[in-house]
């Protein structure tokens, strides 16, 4: 590496950088008003972390990721919550489950000029029962004059209560170091670490998808090895479901099954729902209503899945239901719209008349390999220099940027840094990537790819 320009220390921190496992996450709970998105903004615009580059799917994001003194964590904002038809407490409790659930650590946002109100002391006897830990955040302390209200929160009986002030800045470092006291420094899920243990799948799609038929398909006609494997808190829980001779963990299956919350505001419901599972999961499988136009939503969950770095499969369903001109269209519509995920294993399917279950499982089984896959340095150098001298990087302002070597720093997804002798245009990461997948396979899931230029 010296040779090339690069200090070996330099390489060696870019490729512990790239190769982070999954990160940790923080959920920001609380009341509507509190100051919960006022708070989220404020963490993640201090270094504009926010990984958004496409159009049109920023307004239901509830994951974003955010770094403070270095360590970089995801962020779980409720704030898009609203009140709906089950009542105040019941729509809290019920935002502050799925957050906790996908959680490794919450900041409790209470309102301090209000002060502790039944709905928050609901959310905390929540809190207690799921034993995560917890930062509580005292907000609207613009100034040393609400100091006072901060402290009466010593009362909810979560310790220390934080006086900050989302809106103008005030106390969210100290506040933030608090946080990274209490957060892991790798989620508590970690991946494939129980040998032997099962997999865990996160069946999502929009609402009406018939993600509750398919679970039902596939419980009924396999066997279900165990119903009851309750999470730490009261909604959301785990089946174990055995399917082509081996037992998978579907989780969060009480969401799919119950959608007592579907009813108002179930888009946002919908969309923590996911984020929670996906989390949890290490594989997604995306189920797609194949009788209806693929919409935006469904690209929100696709994006989704795709930013958590999950290995993914994409079912069709209602198959049973398709004439041959909505065949016709699904595919023009599968090609523009979920481009995204073109690498991902489809199966087309239809959980009223089980139609092609059992693709399920090998489309599962190839997207954890790909996602799992581990390129040899030195075949991957072997193919850099290839491509690298086939297809050179244009010449830009009379230099022409060069990749110079690169190695795999991470798999669960695959994450590679390339180091280069200068600027790598977008167009040619592309490149890189889609040579990348032709070459190794990587069927099913997506990659990361980070360059780091020689100064
Ligand atoms: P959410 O519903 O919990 O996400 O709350 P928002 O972030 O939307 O904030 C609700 C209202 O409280 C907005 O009008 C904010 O400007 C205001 N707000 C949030 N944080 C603070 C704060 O630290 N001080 C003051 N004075 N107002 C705040
Ligand atoms: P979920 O909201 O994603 O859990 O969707 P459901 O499982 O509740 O399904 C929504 C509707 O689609 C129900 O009326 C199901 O009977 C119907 N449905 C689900 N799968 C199929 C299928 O493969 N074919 C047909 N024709 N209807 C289906």
């Amino acid at each position: 590496a010296a040779e090339e320009g690069f200090d070996i220390e330099d390489v060696e921190g870019a490729i512990e950088e790239a190769g982070h496992g999954p990160l940790p996450v923080l959920a920001v709970i609380g009341r509507p008003n509190v100051g919960k998105s006022t708070l989220v903004n404020r963490i993640i615009g201090r270094r504009e972390a926010v990984v958004e580059d496409r159009p049109g799917v920023t307004r239901d994001r509830v994951t974003y990721e955010a770094e403070w003194a270095g360590r970089r964590f995801k962020l779980v904002d409720t704030g898009g919550w609203e009140q709906d038809v089950l009542g105040i407490d019941a729509s809290v409790a019920a935002q502050a489950e799925y957050a906790i659930e996908a959680a490794d650590a919450v900041v409790f946002v209470v309102d301090a000029t209000v002060g502790a109100t039944d709905t928050d002391e609901a959310v905390v006897r929540l809190l207690r029962k799921a034993g995560k830990p917890v930062v509580l955040c005292a907000n609207k302390v613009d100034g040393p004059s609400g100091e006072a209200d901060a402290t009466a929160l010593w009362a909810l009986g979560l310790g220390e209560p934080h006086p900050v002030s989302a809106l103008h800045g005030r106390g969210t470092g100290d506040m933030l170091d608090a946080v990274l006291e209490a957060l892991p420094e790798a989620p508590e899920q970690t991946f494939g670490t129980a040998v032997g243990g099962p997999r865990r799948i996160a069946l999502i799609g929009r609402p009406n998808v018939g993600k509750s038929s398919l679970l039902n398909k596939v419980a009924n006609e396999d066997r279900v090895v165990v119903n009851e494997l309750a999470g730490t808190t009261r909604d959301p829980v785990d089946e174990l479901i055995e399917l082509g001779g081996v037992t998978w963990k579907f989780v969060d299956t009480a969401g799919i099954r119950k959608r007592v919350h579907l009813q108002q505001g179930a888009d946002y419901y919908a969309s923590l729902r996911t984020a929670a599972a996906v989390e949890k999961a290490e594989v997604a499988v995306i189920l797609i209503d194949a009788s209806e136009n693929i919409s935006i939503q469904d690209q929100r969950i696709v994006t989704m899945a795709v930013e958590a770095g999950r290995a993914i499969v994409v079912a069709y369903n209602k198959w049973d239901t398709l004439d041959e001109e909505r065949r016709y269209y699904l595919e023009r519509e599968i090609e523009t719209e979920l481009a995204q995920v073109a690498w991902a294993p489809r199966v087309n399917v239809s959980a009223a008349t089980g139609r092609h279950m059992e693709k399920l499982v090998p489309a599962i089984e190839t997207a954890l390999a790909g996602w799992e896959t581990r390129v040899p340095t030195g075949r991957l150098n072997a193919f850099l220099g290839e491509i690298v001298a086939s297809h050179p990087h244009p010449v830009r302002g009379g230099k022409q940027p060069r990749i110079l070597f690169g190695t795999q720093a991470g798999t669960k997804p695959p994450r590679f840094v390339f180091f280069a002798s200068g600027f790598i245009e977008a167009g040619y990461r592309r490149f890189l990537e889609r040579r990348l997948r032709e070459e190794f396979g990587f069927e099913g899931t997506p990659i990361h790819i980070s360059v780091r230029v020689r100064e």
